[in-house]
């Protein structure tokens, strides 16, 4: 396996500029000519079905929601990130770059975080022209809020639901492109693999959800924009249809995948509340922006919150990280979080919990400024625990929320399979081992707006394309695979649900590759996960057939590839034996606890190859080049 980022040479500051320039263009009247398969119609996947679109380019475009505006994308809560410094309180293009680099900790590619930091500024023209209705001032001009790991206010939101007023966007351009019959869209249709001509990705095949129809689909190039695979922990805060299949069958077929450990625990979520859950919420960062977060000093103290007296709270992160207090990055507030409840000083139902509490707030800005930033996220809170968070504090924990790990791609988007491009969650690009908070949303339409677009143009210009129809033994070959796999999931009719296995295999992944992960936890996994597989494939019970709308054969399917990849997870950390970001190996920490990073053998990308169920993959390395910035202790103090 070959890995060529492709990172062009020169300047950072001028990368992107003169590799637009250098790269080939297809002539607008030759465009119509070509077609391309985009998978996923998130913020990703939608803002580029309906650029290439609007280019030119025949698209079509699949997602198994029943509208592409369902995608995952429309959780998002807190806002995007971009380097436009209407604050006037020093951001910058290289400032932006900086902290993701640093937030990262030092784990993702220089060029690529420039350039992501470079577009971050036309992303809100962009929104704001298609209408998005980002939080404004008194005055009309855009407002901005602070999240973790910055120390300027660089993030537009649209109150507590940018995620769902972005893609309303995005959709609403990929709509237009529906209606001009540019983009053929297909909804409740699943993607079950791709398709490879000549090492060239050349179509997919897909099953329609609601008849159970097995399709082939040809093009010139193919785009995964299928999100995030933080479901394989069972509990996250991902929607529940959230899967790593597209992603994974890519692998199987020769794609790289790029540090499959890195997962992002998101500090505030509500705690968990007992066995029956399926399902986490998240309460945003941004709340963290108004919101304190505190512990009882004593452990065992069960006291209610408004009984603890000022001087008997500890605010620990303001305590431990003066500088970022309770804007400190995700891995490390949520490990803060984990440390003071392993102490015995959690709150609520089984110490699994810390206070975020809005008193102070309320004081100083009125109850109406709260609501107005927030309103939404304290009612959906109320709603679920019953507690109102205008007069008693919320209570929070770590939970699974979003993975930086993702096919490998390089400065074009691509994967090493030859016209394989990749988008948004589903490729690893830019976040490294830790992401800062709104910088998702950034990175899915910085892809699918402002770089696939010239990329895929270029590839398209390069590569020679035979023509291929869905005829070729190739699309007969991999449409019998997929057949296969389904009726031999529909045929073990044994007695566990599939339900039931995700929660075991989640288990697993939490307890020994989740928040804290060391050698003698992930060996064990490394021993149970093929277990749990081979009891899965030997007692599901699919009911039903594939003929119609069976959404367990769709689960079953997912979690046959979640059982897999939760191995490559595993291999994966076991191997890193530093720590960085969100991967804290207990083994590597600081006297304080802190996550201890090992440059000298560790500043790579792992990209691993695979090669076979149950055997260990090979992994080929990417170094990382830092000439832009220097690796240094990650500090927030
Ligand atoms: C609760 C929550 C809040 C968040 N808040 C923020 C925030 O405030 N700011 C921020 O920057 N980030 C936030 N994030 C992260 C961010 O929302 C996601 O990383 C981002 O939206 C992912 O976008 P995407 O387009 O890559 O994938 P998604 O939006 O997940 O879309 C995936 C698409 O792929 C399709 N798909 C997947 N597999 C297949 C298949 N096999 N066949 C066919 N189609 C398939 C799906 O149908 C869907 O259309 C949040 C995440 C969560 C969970």
């Amino acid at each position: 396996m070959q890995l060529n980022a492709k990172i062009p040479a020169g300047p950072l500051e001028d990368k992107w500029d003169q590799h637009r320039f250098d790269m080939k263009l297809v002539n607008p009247a030759n465009k119509r000519k070509y077609t391309v398969l985009v998978v996923g119609s998130g913020l990703a996947g939608a803002s580029a079905a309906a650029s290439l679109a609007e280019l030119g380019y025949n698209v079509k475009c699949f997602c198994f929601q029943d509208s592409p505006r369902r995608a995952h994308s429309i959780a998002a809560q807190g806002g995007i990130n971009a380097a436009k410094n209407y604050q006037n309180d020093g951001d910058s293009v290289r400032r932006l770059f900086y902290d993701t680099i640093k937030g990262g900790d030092y784990r993702a590619r220089e060029a690529n975080v420039y350039r992501l930091a470079q577009v971050s500024v036309n992303i809100i023209d962009q929104c704001v022209a298609q209408g998005v209705p980002f939080a404004r001032e008194y005055g009309g001009v855009m407002a901005n809020r602070s999240f973790g790991g910055a120390q300027v206010s660089r993030t537009f939101y649209a109150r507590g639901q940018t995620g769902q007023q972005l893609l309303l966007g995005a959709y609403s351009a990929l709509e237009r492109q529906i209606g001009l019959k540019k983009v053929a869209m297909y909804s409740r249709c699943e993607m079950l693999d791709i398709v490879l001509v000549d090492g060239k990705a050349r179509g997919i095949i897909t099953r329609d959800l609601i008849n159970g129809k097995i399709e082939r689909h040809a093009g010139d190039a193919v785009v995964l924009a299928t999100g995030g695979y933080g479901n394989v922990f069972y509990l996250s805060t991902n929607a529940k249809g959230c899967n790593v299949t597209a992603s994974y069958r890519a692998y199987k077929r020769g794609a790289a995948f790029a540090n499959p450990c890195f997962t992002q625990i998101h500090p505030t979520c509500i705690p968990v509340a007992g066995d029956h859950q399926s399902k986490l919420t998240l309460m945003s960062e941004s709340l963290r922006n108004d919101g304190r977060i505190w512990v009882p000093k004593k452990a065992g103290d069960t006291r209610a919150a408004k009984d603890i007296p000022e001087s008997e709270r500890d605010y620990y992160l303001e305590r431990k990280y003066p500088s970022f207090g309770n804007l400190s990055p995700r891995d490390i507030s949520s490990r803060a979080a984990k440390e003071v409840c392993d102490e015995g000083r959690g709150v609520g139902p089984g110490g699994l919990g810390v206070y975020l509490d809005f008193a102070d707030s309320i004081k100083r800005l009125g109850k109406n400024t709260i609501a107005e930033r927030y309103g939404n996220l304290f009612e959906m809170y109320e709603r679920i625990t019953g507690e109102n968070p205008y007069e008693v504090p919320m209570r929070i924990y770590p939970a699974v929320h979003y993975t930086m790990g993702g096919l490998w791609v390089d400065y074009n988007l691509m994967s090493n399979v030859e016209g394989l491009h990749v988008l948004g969650e589903a490729n690893f690009s830019d976040h490294g081992a830790n992401r800062l908070g709104a910088s998702a949303l950034m990175q899915g339409l910085a892809d699918g707006y402002f770089i696939l677009p010239y990329t895929i143009g270029n590839y398209i210009a390069s590569a020679k394309l035979n023509p291929v129809t869905t005829d070729h033994p190739a699309f007969v070959e991999t449409e019998r695979e997929v057949t296969t796999r389904l009726s031999q999931l529909l045929q073990i009719n044994g007695k566990r649900s599939v339900d039931d296995f995700h929660r075991e295999l989640g288990k697993v992944m939490w307890d020994y590759c989740g928040m804290a992960r060391n050698d003698a936890g992930l060996r064990t996994a490394l021993e149970r996960i093929p277990q749990i597989r081979e009891e899965f494939w030997r007692d599901v019970r699919v009911p039903g057939n594939g003929e119609y709308f069976n959404q367990e054969l769709e689960k079953a399917g997912r979690l046959a590839d979640f059982l897999e990849f939760a191995e490559l997870m595993c291999h994966d950390a076991l191997m890193r034996t530093e720590s960085c970001g969100g991967h804290f190996r207990t083994e590597s920490q600081t006297e304080d606890g802190e996550a201890k990073r090992d440059d000298e053998n560790f500043t790579f990308v792992a990209a691993w190859e695979y090669k076979g169920v149950g055997t260990k993959p090979t992994m080929h390395k990417e170094v990382l080049e830092f000439e832009n910035v220097h690796l240094s202790t990650r500090s927030y103090k």
